[in-house]
């Protein structure tokens, strides 16, 4: 099943692929739609749907969540109304570039903020998550010649990111997990996870956890049109823990500790 997985992918990935394993077949079938809501003023979601287009998303790889008062974006970003405003308002436009390589987002934590990215693991993860999150995190903060250190805290009031599992409704059929860009300099401030996924392995969990906190420091996914090129990594990393699907294969490539190393 694995195997199948991954040939299905490596023959569709270059066609910007949204979710993990599954949503993209349905995409294909046209039974993934943005879900739009009408509850929403039109000409508000006019002003968001514009921003995002125009940030060189194409409207079937967003949608609005109602019960998140967010759009998600490339299945497994949370993008805050309340965020998008702020760009808004703060007149910064993104650039874009069309390219298959490590990408970044225009949202990227700052130098002061970054050096201890606390994370604050709630209660309701199970053991095999938390392990994959502190695996995770320690593989981030291994990454030589680069100041991203991710640390985790005890207290529920003072932490930058929190890990928890929210119910599974809350999330689209296949998504594992969800993360949020980083905003203001902080590093996105939550991951959430689907429990649904709780049998995972743990080689999946942990490339799971790696992915969705590369998400938080503002990495974006290699197939996403939308992500800006980091100059300086390889055009090609195959097995890059940003693709948008998880692989127990998949772990921090020299690509990835490139592009955190430029960025940071
Ligand atoms: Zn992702």
């Amino acid at each position: 099943m694995i195997v199948t997985i991954k040939r299905y992918f490596n023959a569709y990935k270059y066609l910007s692929l949204i979710l993990f394993f599954g949503l993209y077949s349905c995409a294909e079938e046209g039974e993934v739609k943005p879900n739009i809501d009408d509850k929403l003023p039109s000409d508000k979601l006019e002003k968001y749907y514009s921003y995002l287009k125009e940030t060189g998303l194409k409207e079937s790889e967003f949608a609005y969540n109602e019960a998140a008062q967010a759009f998600i974006i490339g299945g497994d970003v949370v993008m805050p109304l309340t965020h998008i405003d702020a760009y808004l308002e703060g007149g910064k436009n993104p650039s874009k570039v069309a390219k298959e390589a490590q990408k970044r987002t225009q949202y990227l934590v700052n130098s002061r903020q970054g050096r201890d990215i606390r994370v604050y693991i709630h209660p309701n993860v199970p053991a095999g998550w938390r392990k994959a999150t502190v695996s995770a995190m320690k593989e981030w903060t291994n990454v030589e010649d680069c100041f991203i250190s991710f640390r985790e805290v005890s207290s529920s009031n003072d932490y930058d990111v929190l890990v928890s599992v929210e119910p599974t409704s809350t999330f689209d059929e296949n998504t594992v997990a969800y993360a949020f860009y980083p905003y203001n300099g902080y590093a996105g401030n939550w991951v959430k996870i689907n429990p649904k996924f709780n049998n995972y392995s743990a080689s999946y969990k942990k490339n799971t956890m790696g992915h969705e906190l590369g998400h938080t420091i503002g990495l974006a996914h290699p197939s996403d049109d939308t992500g800006i090129y980091i100059e300086g990594t390889p055009y090609m990393d195959d097995n890059s823990i940003m693709y948008s699907w998880v692989d127990r294969n998949f772990r921090l490539t020299d690509g990835d500790r490139k592009a955190v190393q430029i960025l940071y």
